[in-house]
């Protein structure tokens, strides 16, 4: 190809307009495909590092779209969060996790992704207790996760709503741990029930020595405070042998199981201890 000139302006300005393109598209159809049953969950399961079993499943949102095939949610759920349009697709989401859980063990949770726009939504303990009731599910199995995006500052609201959270008898997560700016600052404000590591953290090991170091810090804080902790992505042997010895409780990664649709994931539940 030639490089430079009109031509390369031309070919960017009709990429920049084809995703600009896609990117409307995507917002209209988007619309009605809660209605059109378009949304699947997909469960990934989190394992006890101590007994191998499942102790819970994260729910991870897909859109079966009749055109486009599977679409991931870094795809679409910022769009959902421009819209708006990801406060009923949230309250489908916990209604549906909370039905599905029900069909599992007793002793197995179900992880739940809050966004930052569902959490400022006015209705959101309504809706979380709503899905919970309906249901008839144990509160205790139902966990929140939660970024540090989410909450953005200290402020009493967000302590006050995370209070409110608890009192139904959820358990509230710290997602995505370290990526964020305040993490440690809202670890001393809110007694977090389980800490998650970032995969981020996860990629470069064993080698990487400033993930390990973080990632040990991290296993230790959750330990002194009392925190569940939970490391995701972990793909390789070497890496679950290096968070198996820095203590954390659970994984989550590919080593295990990618995220599988709700009938596999009874089976791998069922089946008992993994690896
Ligand atoms: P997350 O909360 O950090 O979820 C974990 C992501 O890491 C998932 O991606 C999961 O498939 C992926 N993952 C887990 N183990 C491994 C591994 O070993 N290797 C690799 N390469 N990846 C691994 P996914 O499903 O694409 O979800 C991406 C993000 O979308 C989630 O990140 C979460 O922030 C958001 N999301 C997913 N479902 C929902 C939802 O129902 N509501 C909201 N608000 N956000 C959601
Ligand atoms: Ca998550
Ligand atoms: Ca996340
Ligand atoms: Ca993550």
């Amino acid at each position: 190809a030639k490089a430079g000139g009109r031509g390369t302006y031309r070919r960017f300005n009709a990429a920049m307009h084809a995703q600009l393109q896609a990117h409307q598209q995507m917002k209209l159809t988007m619309r009605d495909a809660l209605a059109r049953g378009q949304f699947e969950l997909h469960y990934q399961p989190l394992v006890s590092l101590q007994t191998r079993h499942v102790t819970g499943c994260e729910a991870l949102l897909r859109w079966r779209h009749p055109e486009r095939g599977m679409i991931a949610p870094s795809e679409f759920i910022p769009i959902a969060e421009e819209t708006g349009l990801i406060v009923p697709i949230g309250a489908w989401v916990l209604q549906q996790v909370c039905l599905q859980a029900s069909s599992w063990p007793e002793h197995v949770s179900v992880a739940v992704n809050l966004s930052p726009v569902q959490f400022k939504h006015p209705k959101l303990v309504k809706a979380v207790a709503d899905a919970i009731s309906a249901a008839r599910l144990n509160p205790a199995r139902l966990q929140l996760e939660i970024t540090e995006s989410v909450l953005l500052d200290e402020s009493e609201h967000n302590l006050e709503l995370l209070q409110q959270l608890r009192e139904l008898g959820v358990k509230i997560a710290m997602d995505d741990f370290g990526t964020g700016y305040s993490s440690l600052g809202y670890l001393r404000s809110f007694p977090f029930d389980k800490i998650k590591v970032d995969r981020t953290f996860v990629r470069d090991l064993p080698e990487g020595k400033e993930s390990l170091a973080i990632v040990r810090a991290v296993a230790g804080l959750g330990q002194s405070l009392g925190m569940m902790t939970t490391v995701e992505g972990v793909e390789t042997e070497d890496q679950l042998k290096t968070v198996n010895a820095e203590g954390f409780d659970e994984v989550q990664g590919y080593i295990f199981s990618r995220p599988l649709p709700a009938s596999e994931i009874s089976k791998l539940i069922a089946d008992g201890p993994l690896r």
